[in-house]
């Protein structure tokens, strides 16, 4: 039987979702208006007036934000509570540029921790469980979030943060950890090493909530079987609170969205024109419950696709798929675009590790694309004539897939340096050529 954390709003007719859309979305807007002086002048340049947007049926007249807004008016310019009343900060991990911070009154720590509770409670959590959280904490959401939302479901929680792997093995199985939390990555690194440590049949983990960077459902697939889990992604940006805006339940095709607190929508990430549901594009959110933050159609550059077909979990709430890659991440190579969740799928397909690099490098004006994958144990006491032949047949698919060429190696086990936050997949020489 499904279990919710708030079974009355994960499971609202669509009339009420939009009825509670509607009247927030205009109190939202108003609070904005009359407090967020740098978005006020965006809708007044846009020709836009508060009493221009009556309901969600209008939402496209408002102008969107970017991250670039939010470095622009940094730190305090999009803010909408006087600073008195916020009692958090949390920030982006921003290697370039300023980073982007976010400020919570507690109401708004308060809703974001709810909704990181529907999603543990949607991967089965309950008040008996024990929940490992290696997610960072500090600045960064991960923690924070997920380690909030595991108290108001009343887990046990451990408040491991990232690294120090020896450690997080040690409490995983002295304290019988039954959720782990933390990126895809990871949770890939400790299966690794549980098996190298010979500890696998010690763990009583039933099931995970991965999330903070792009995952396939090939990686999905090697994590359960490793670890015997269900893994759950997540899904949450710092700029909207942190994890949680969207999450997965037992279906496991895609992210609910929580949308009594967020509007989403789907735009021509080329044109800023909104698609219907099913079409292909970058996702926008509107939050409309937050006090010291709330932003209006952010554009979170994540590809994505909508769906409204009813849920067998019994949830109302739009879904959205796994972002199919970021409008940043996107490569552009030879002309062609390329993402690498998509050379993800073939490695995995093709029985190979998650552990992979892609180089990216241009030789006068030509590009080139490398792809350096982990050979696995069972290769690695093959000939060298056999895996040349894997490299071709890697070479083969990824042509198929990707319409362009790239070199690949199969190289030694280990020689691809592991993360603990999130994975570095493309090196882009390009850049340094400017
Ligand atoms: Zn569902």
């Amino acid at each position: 039987m499904t279990r919710y954390y708030q079974k009355e709003i994960e499971t609202a007719s669509p009339e009420q979702i939009r009825e509670w859309q509607n009247e927030r979305l205009l109190k939202t807007l108003q609070h904005v208006w009359d407090n967020n002086k740098y978005y006020r002048k965006k809708m007044i340049d846009r020709g836009v007036l508060v009493g221009d947007v009556r309901s969600v049926d209008d939402l496209w007249k408002l102008p969107f934000l970017t991250k670039d807004d939010l470095r622009e008016a940094y730190p305090y310019g999009l803010m909408s509570a006087p600073l008195s009343d916020c009692v958090r900060i949390q920030s982006t991990s921003g290697t370039t540029g300023k980073r982007v911070v976010a400020f919570y009154t507690q109401a708004d720590v308060d809703l974001w921790e709810e909704c990181c509770a529907r999603a543990i409670v949607a991967a089965g959590g309950t008040k008996d469980d024990v929940v490992q959280v290696c997610y960072g904490y500090g600045l960064f959401t991960g923690g924070p979030g997920l380690n909030g939302g595991s108290h108001k479901v009343g887990c046990l929680t451990l408040p491991m943060s990232s690294g120090n792997t020896e450690r997080q093995l040690q409490f995983m199985t002295d304290l019988e950890a039954t959720i782990l939390c933390c990126t895809p990555s990871y949770a890939a690194y400790l299966a690794e090493s549980l098996y190298e440590k010979g500890m696998r049949d010690q763990i009583k983990l039933k099931a995970g909530i991965f999330g903070a960077e792009a995952w396939t459902e090939e990686m999905r697939h090697d994590i359960e079987e490793k670890l015997g889990i269900k893994a759950y992604d997540i899904y949450g940006l710092t700029e909207l609170s942190g994890p949680g805006v969207s999450f997965e339940c037992e279906e496991q095709s895609g992210m609910h969205i929580n949308e009594d607190h967020f509007i989403v929508e789907t735009i021509d990430p080329e044109t800023g024109r909104v698609l219907p549901d099913g079409e292909r594009g970058e996702l926008v959110f509107t939050s409309i419950t937050k006090q010291a933050f709330p932003l209006l159609r952010y554009r979170t550059k994540d590809i994505a696709v909508l769906s409204r077909e009813k849920c067998s979990c019994g949830r109302t709430f739009v879904k959205m798929s796994k972002p199919m890659g970021r409008s940043d991440d996107m490569l552009i190579i030879k002309g062609v675009n390329v993402f690498p969740s998509q050379i993800e799928t073939v490695l995995m397909n093709k029985g190979l590790t998650s552990n992979y690099q892609i180089v990216v490098d241009r030789l006068g004006t030509t590009d080139s694309i490398e792809v350096k994958v982990e050979m696995t144990p069972e290769l690695f006491s093959d000939t060298i004539n056999s895996i040349e032949v894997r490299e071709r047949e890697i070479t083969d698919a990824l042509k198929s897939m990707l319409g362009i060429y790239a070199k690949v190696s199969i190289v030694e086990p280990k020689s691809i340096v592991r993360s603990e936050g999130k994975a570095v997949r493309v090196i882009d020489k390009r850049k340094l050529y400017g």
